[in-house]
């Protein structure tokens, strides 16, 4: 159910609301949006009785949302969703976020190397894996909390938001704590005390879609982080398993107008793990920006060829910038843009620090 408030309602009547929500036994979700404030209810328990809370101060309506997502929907919220950053950064807006890195943090050396250069192309979110959920237990793990130290340390030399993933409930603290946005990978999709978790959480949430996941699946999946209150939720598709055997995996395109239609979060487009090979990431990259993407997640790699995971998928440097660049032409063509690329120093001014 979504109560809809009046445009001129007052936030003490929308408190009211929400208190007599939470009397009922059920959840009250305040979600201001462009024209007004929507206050989506969820719980298990069955449902509001009708008339119940019509009769309220400034509300205007009672809807019952048919679809099994409910804050994730627009019918809760009609404007798209931006989630904004202490340095001025955001997702969903105008402004196409570029997320590079590495696949894992490999050393503090590793790290700054294909950081500095990131930050120089206008790259304002650093990717790199902490700890790496493995095909096989042999392959490298991951720095673990180690590796989050090092972004940490990114952060505050390259003005760069920390995205890494959490792979469990310990490593979720950690990540909390020490980064600026939270991955939950495609492997963990379904994982739902973690995702609860997630909800509880104070960053971000980048969730990442499930590698045979359906749409329904893959916004329920969002609808667990927001239910606990999270309601900054990026979603990204990075590939499904289909029969083909020319890429890693089939990267969806055509699920970002559709996660736009039925939902106001926004979705960044994963071309590394979605395609698993070098020469289709910048080709895919300017699909994905063309086809309304909110932006891209990239792996990038000072030494491809020594990586201790994906390598076979990472760009090269001197590729990024290529892509980086035509992602910038390509751009404006569906009203969207990319940070200017410049010196660090420049963006370092001390009002964009956090
Ligand atoms: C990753 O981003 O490093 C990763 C492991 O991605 P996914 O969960 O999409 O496989
Ligand atoms: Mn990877």
């Amino acid at each position: 159910m979504l109560v809809v408030m009046n445009a001129h309602a007052t936030d003490e009547q929308v408190r009211a609301v929400c208190k007599r929500i939470e009397e009922l036994g059920f959840r009250a979700h305040p979600i201001p949006g462009a024209q007004r404030t929507a206050i989506g209810i969820t719980g298990n328990e069955g449902e509001i009785e009708p008339g119940t809370l019509d009769e309220l101060p400034g509300v205007v309506e009672v809807i019952r949302v048919s679809k099994p997502y409910k804050l994730v929907s627009r019918d809760v919220k009609e404007d798209p969703t931006i989630v904004r950053f202490k340095n001025g950064a955001s997702i969903g807006g105008e402004e196409l976020a570029i997320v590079a890195g590495p696949c894992a943090i490999e050393s503090r050396k590793q790290a700054f190397a294909i950081a500095e250069h990131l930050a120089h192309q206008g790259v304002r979110f650093f990717r790199g894996g902490a700890y790496k959920p493995r095909t096989s237990p042999y392959s490298f793990q991951g720095l673990g909390e180690e590796g989050l130290k090092i972004m940490a340390d990114i952060r505050d030399q390259f003005c760069l938001l920390i995205v890494t993933e959490a792979v469990d409930n310990e490593s979720l603290d950690l990540v909390d704590h020490y980064a600026d946005v939270i991955q939950i990978g495609a492997r963990n999709m379904q994982n739902f005390s973690l995702l609860k978790k997630a909800g509880r959480a104070k960053k971000p949430v980048l969730l990442k879609r499930g590698m045979s996941a359906t749409l329904e699946e893959f916004l329920m999946a969002a609808e667990y982080v927001m239910s606990e209150g999270n309601y900054n939720v990026i979603l990204c598709e990075r590939g499904v398993r289909t029969f083909a055997d020319h890429t890693r995996n089939t990267l969806d395109l055509s699920v970002v107008p559709a996660v736009h239609r039925l939902s106001h979060l926004p979705i960044l487009v994963d071309p590394s793990h979605g395609t698993g090979v070098r020469s289709k990431v910048t080709p895919l990259s300017r699909a994905s920006v063309a086809v309304g993407a909110d932006g891209l997640i990239v792996e990038v790699h000072n030494e491809p060829d020594r990586a201790l995971s994906d390598g076979k998928q990472s760009l090269y440097l001197e590729q990024f910038d290529e892509l980086i660049g035509q992602v910038r032409q390509i751009a404006p063509v569906v009203q969207r843009r990319v940070a200017p690329a410049g010196t660090v120093a420049a963006r370092l001014d001390p009002a964009s620090t956090r």
